[in-house]
């Protein structure tokens, strides 16, 4: 086999990078390719999608009571009067049908424990599943926005959040959802090019790379997480945002790639920050959220400076979906600052979102959101669609309804036994953390060859290899692909693997290649009389 010239690579941006690597491994036929480089979970919530199902056969057969003198395939908008009665004959016809059963106890659910008007729910669904009409209203359908708010204020660590408190607006999942908030704060004049905004990292590489567009331009001040501190951020580097130049502070918690939540502490501090600072926006991606074991949200802690962004994505295996929520108090610091525009500039934005209102300046900023996402003058046409929200609406339904959360404590048996299986194959203790979320692990070049074979291979290893070499020779002789962390902003040699994406005897084959390329490193670095 002709030797690789791994070098070349070297410069490569990570999702590039992710393109060669997947290259050069799939180049050995006679081998499996272990690409542990996807965040997509390789597991999905099936119970809310047998429901969905259900559900529209039901609406279609609802839809089909109308025109029924017309030609078969013809149906008009489902009807009101007797909807329920004629819901609780479906249900009793297919008990042997789980979604069907499933759909019986979340109409019960929503009547009883979140005190919904059952009629107007079951209305909203069956329409929004046959999306006969646009989303009406556009920022979220009304009870969809109930439920899921329910769900939000739970996973999110607010229990009790009053529903009156804050607003929702759905979207096309959690990267939609950034690049609404951008735009919007942009177009809002509440950022502007060359203003300082905080990133947390390592974070997510889009999330670095959104603020240095040619339309933002914002200067970066990184909030640096320590990993000798087991990745919470450092109080030090938390009071950089004291810095009032600092206009938001954007963060990914649990974070990505270290898959670790913000500490009780980190939580504290950030508070009393904003405490000194009422007028910094927390811009937080809390997708990872509910895989982490008592989560707490900045939306928790410091609800008027925070937006909240929250993808179905991950968790319910819904990346195809595309299913998020941005949400937002009603007392929040963007309204504030809206207030405080210059005159000018209050003129220029009564211009933009003249054709909505004759009080343009009312318009919340959520609701600028939904208005910048057609571009104002498509405003009645926005929103997200209803059968997506439908989907939604049964997958926080599930959640909530799920009382001992098997669903939630089986995905992180999973992806905890899929650590285990690499590590031990590795050859590494690991170290329990109660803030882990262990969606992805960091295998770290240096602390993983000090804790193998002492200091002085760490040091040669170090000196003596390239990092995004190392993951490329991982990739051609054993088939394994770990992105780089270098690209999602870690500052040691590192390479990320998702533990969401491969079965568990797939993780301990990547421990067991890893391990045979450290032995094979630590003969050369005994042949080079290293000891
Ligand atoms: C996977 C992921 C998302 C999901 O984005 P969607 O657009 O909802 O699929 C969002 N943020 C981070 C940090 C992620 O890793």
């Amino acid at each position: 086999m002709a030797k690789v010239d791994y070098s070349q690579f070297s410069k490569l941006s990570p999702f590039e990078l992710k393109d060669n690597l997947i290259n050069l491994a799939a180049s050995h036929r006679d081998r499996l390719m272990l690409n542990a480089g996807r965040g997509n979970p390789n597991f999905l919530a099936t119970l809310p999608r047998r429901a969905f199902f259900q559900l529209g056969l039901f609406a279609t057969a609802e839809s089909e009571l109308s025109f029924s003198f017309m030609p078969e395939g013809v149906g008009g908008y489902p009807r009101s009067d007797g909807l329920i009665s004629r819901f609780d004959t479906f249900i009793a016809q297919h008990t042997d049908r789980p979604g069907v059963v499933f759909l019986g106890k979340a109409l019960s659910y929503v009547r009883d424990q979140l005190g919904l008007d059952p009629h107007a729910f079951l209305l909203e669904m069956v329409e929004g599943i046959l999306g006969c009409n646009y989303p009406v209203p556009d920022r979220m359908l009304r009870l969809s926005e109930e439920v899921v708010k329910e769900y939000i204020a739970r996973e999110m660590g607010a229990p009790g959040m009053d529903h009156e408190s804050f607003d929702l607006f759905a979207v096309e999942g959690g990267t939609a959802a950034m690049a609404y908030i951008f735009n919007t704060l942009k177009q809002n004049k509440l950022i502007s090019k060359g203003d300082k905004i905080a990133i947390g990292a390592p974070i997510f590489t889009p999330y670095l790379e959104i603020p240095e567009l040619a339309e933002y331009q914002l200067e970066q001040v990184l909030i640096e997480a320590d990993p000798n501190l087991g990745w919470q951020y450092p109080l030090s580097e938390l009071k950089k945002l004291e810095d009032p130049s600092i206009k938001a502070f954007f963060l990914v918690n649990p974070s990505n790639p270290p898959s670790v939540k913000l500490n009780d502490e980190s939580l504290a501090a950030i508070a009393e920050i904003v405490r000194k600072r009422p007028d910094l926006i927390l811009l937080t991606d809390d997708v990872y959220g509910t895989f982490a074991d008592n989560f707490k949200s900045l939306f928790a802690s410091c609800p008027n400076n925070t937006i909240l962004v929250y993808s179905f994505s991950k968790y319910f295996g819904a990346t195809g979906w595309r299913l998020g929520v941005i949400a937002l108090s009603k007392d929040n610091v963007l309204d504030k600052a809206l207030g405080n525009l210059s005159d000018a500039d209050k003129t220029e934005l009564d211009e933009r979102y003249s054709t909505l209102t004759t009080e343009p300046r009312k318009i919340k900023f959520i609701d600028r959101l939904v208005a910048d996402s057609r571009a104002v003058a498509l405003n009645h046409t926005a929103g997200l669609s209803t059968p997506q929200q439908v989907q939604m609406v049964l997958f926080s339904l599930f959640n909530m309804m799920d009382a001992r959360q098997d669903y939630k404590e089986a995905l992180k048996t999973l992806v905890r036994r899929r650590e285990a299986a690499l590590y031990d194959q590795l050859g590494l203790p690991r170290e329990s953390d109660p803030n882990s979320v262990d969606y992805y692990t960091l295998v770290d070049m240096e602390s993983t060859c000090r804790k193998l074979w002492g200091d002085g291979f760490a040091d040669w290893v170090l000196k003596t290899q390239n990092p995004t070499e190392v993951l490329f020779r991982v990739a051609d002789e054993t088939g394994v692909i770990l992105l780089p962390g270098s690209g999602f902003g870690v500052l040691h040699p590192s390479g990320r693997a998702s533990l969401a994406n491969l079965q568990e005897y797939q993780y301990a084959a990547i421990g067991k290649s890893l391990r045979k390329l450290a032995e094979e490193y630590y003969e050369e670095f005994k042949k080079s009389g290293g000891k």
